[in-house]
């Protein structure tokens, strides 16, 4: 079944706000939407039908029903989640995925215990977004990984007062160990950040690709990607696969390369 993720990250006032949510600094910023964007964001995808937009099952279940499900996910567990994020989502009659770094939680910038709470008794999805978010993810060994997912669940775990099942994998730096350091420490549903739409199963996990949103994504891209487009998505695809190359040989090249690369487009 295909499904379209994509994969947001803080909402601020404006641009200037930025740095009120989520990881500060340049980089962090491209993805920020500023408020006015993703109220135009969500208009946009709520033309194509209101029931498209789904949270996903612990087995990785999604209904079919009236196309191409649409999953709003959320990283790095910024306290925009809070507020506006989680309102102008619940204004629609939807609901987000909340991934968070456990290690934040409660630091200024990011969500306190008591939202994290509150957003899942209001119905959004919690799951992890690692422990503390390390900058090349695939590269740091086994054990490190198994303890990243593990610290992270048994945290949400003791938050929330119930089982935590679903990860998005920090900055993109997705590999099969990644997925099977997740399953060995009980996750059954992991996101990463590869731009696909198919549904697929790996290393006993359900993985889901997504789209990645930036500060500049308008409204009518979103529509489009969301509307599972062609031209959107491959474009992406593109981009992403060039990228990956330079992520193999070293997260240091890779990470200047975006900086790079962000400044000019
Ligand atoms: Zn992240």
């Amino acid at each position: 079944m295909k499904q379209i993720s994509l994969l947001y990250h803080d909402v601020v006032k404006n641009e200037n706000d930025a740095g009120a949510s989520g990881f500060p600094g340049a980089d962090a910023d491209i993805y920020k939407l500023d408020e006015a964007n993703f109220s135009a964001h969500l208009a946009r995808i709520a033309e194509l039908g209101q029931d498209r937009v789904q949270v996903v099952g612990r087995g990785g279940e999604l209904s079919a029903a009236g196309g191409a499900p649409v999953l709003f996910t959320f990283d790095d567990g910024g306290v925009s989640a809070h507020e506006p994020t989680a309102r102008l989502l619940e204004a629609r009659g939807w609901r987000g995925h909340f991934f968070v770094v456990t290690e934040r939680v409660g630091q200024p910038g990011f969500l306190s215990r008591e939202q994290i709470v509150d957003l899942h008794r209001r119905g959004h999805h919690i799951g992890s977004h690692s422990h503390s978010h390390p900058s090349r993810f695939s590269q740091i060994g086994w054990e490190k990984m198994v303890h990243e997912w593990k610290e992270s669940r048994r945290i949400l775990e003791e938050i929330l007062g119930q089982p935590v099942w679903s990860a998005s994998v920090p900055g993109g730096f997705y590999s099969r160990q990644v997925a099977r350091a997740a399953r060995e420490a009980g996750y059954t549903v992991m996101f990463n950040s590869e731009p696909d739409a198919r549904v697929s199963r790996v290393e006993g996990l359900v993985l889901l690709g997504r789209y990645g949103i930036q500060r500049q994504t308008t409204p009518e891209l979103a529509q489009s990607l969301a509307r599972a487009d062609f031209l959107p998505r491959a474009s992406q695809a593109v981009t992403w696969n060039a990228k990956k190359p330079l992520k193999k040989i070293g997260g240091k090249l890779w990470l200047s390369f975006r900086r790079w690369f962000f400044k000019k487009s």
